[in-house]
């Protein structure tokens, strides 16, 4: 341990001995096979697997594909219980989990989750339910907000003329984050500012990869931060992934009319997509949720909800307020087992009941919003 180590890394020194020690002494396999942990669902939480190097761009939200792998060789090696979602919670609540359930989820549905993780959770058999949201999947284009952000950290460390692109006439520092974040909201000011149609925005984010000398097109070929398209969802829903409602806008408005559309219009699309699958599961986008929501759920049939407050589901929590774990980049492969096993429940940081997503988070997913 150094000598001028932060308190952050020191807890997580503390943490990670602390594992392995709970490990050694056998305390994983007592939790894994506890009546505790067999009467409990892990719903675990995935966004992105990268592409190209997404998940060194924001590495709690985007992963290495390795990583990933990596995952479900866990669940595996493990011998987890691996559920469709519907069928985990139909039977979290009749009290008939087998030992050691996990589901697993997805939130958005970009393209690299057809391309990334698709397969590789067919190679392993394990079923998936993808909570997507719809309104993007009809443009052909990659989500403006995200890959302005992408390309400014790609050309990190840099301070690049302009050109009066989006009315910006100084240089873009690009050398820090907070030179990164400025651009990136005056771009989005911008477009805001001047009502951009989506090919006006495709057209600015064309500007701007020239700007930073980087070949738009060959991003655009790529797929990457695009949703999955139509046909691709058909595709994956006749191969048996399951597509949840994620709103069509990515947004949860308060007022109950414009919120029942989100969830209407979320739905229409997916049944479009699926062959009329009906879908009743929801997540809450950017894990934002209201006490008001659940009786407009009720209403419209939605029979789960998943939030993103770290946990294991259990027979005691509402169906409309379901605990999720977001898996990170940066979670070891102890502190990922002991999730699985249960005993991560217990010595991860307490958090407040109620928490918000982190700042970058929710700027990042409302990209989703036109
Ligand atoms: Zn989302």
């Amino acid at each position: 341990m150094g000598q001028h180590l932060h308190p952050t890394y020191m807890l997580r020194y503390i943490r990670a001995g602390a594992l392995r020690l709970l490990k050694s002494s056998g305390i994983f396999d007592l939790a894994k096979n506890s009546r505790w942990r067999s009467q409990r669902l892990l719903i675990l939480c995935y966004h992105g697997i990268a592409l190209e190097e997404e998940h060194k761009w924001i590495p709690a939200l985007y992963m290495h594909p390795d990583l990933f792998e990596q995952r479900l060789q866990a669940l595996r090696t493990g011998n987890y219980a691996v559920l469709p979602l519907g069928e985990a919670i139909q039977r979290l609540y009749r009290n008939d989990l087998p030992p050691k359930s996990v589901a697993i989820t997805f939130d958005d549905g970009a393209y690299d989750f057809y391309a990334q993780a698709y397969p590789r959770l067919k190679d392993f058999g394990f079923p998936a339910t993808v909570y997507q949201t719809t309104f993007y999947c009809d443009y052909r284009q990659p989500l403006f907000h995200l890959i302005s952000s992408y390309m400014l950290w790609k050309r990190r460390g840099l301070v690049v003329k302009a050109a009066g692109i989006a009315g910006i006439s100084g240089p873009l520092d690009l050398r820090t984050a907070a030179g990164r974040a400025k651009t990136l909201n005056d771009l989005v000011e911008f477009v805001k500012n001047q009502k951009l149609s989506e090919e006006q925005k495709n057209e600015l984010a064309a500007s701007l990869a020239s700007v930073l000398d980087l070949d738009y097109s060959d991003l655009v070929r790529k797929r990457i931060l695009q949703l999955m398209r139509p046909d691709e969802i058909s595709h994956l829903a006749a191969e048996g992934i399951d597509f949840q409602l994620h709103t069509h806008r990515h947004r949860t408005p308060m007022d109950e009319g414009l919120f029942l559309r989100e969830i209407r219009d979320n739905r229409k699309r997916l049944m479009e997509m699926t062959a009329g699958a009906v879908p009743s599961h929801f997540c809450y986008p950017s894990g934002v949720y209201h006490l008001e929501f659940l009786p407009w759920l009720q209403k419209e049939g939605v029979v789960s909800a998943t939030t993103c407050e770290p946990g294991l589901a259990s027979l005691g929590d509402s169906p409309l307020l379901l605990p999720r774990l977001i898996d990170v980049s940066g979670r070891s492969p102890l502190e990922f087992e002991s999730w699985l096993t249960g005993v991560g429940f217990f010595t991860s940081r307490p958090r407040r009941r109620y928490k918000l997503p982190s700042r970058r988070t929710r700027r990042t997913e409302a990209a989703y919003s036109p």
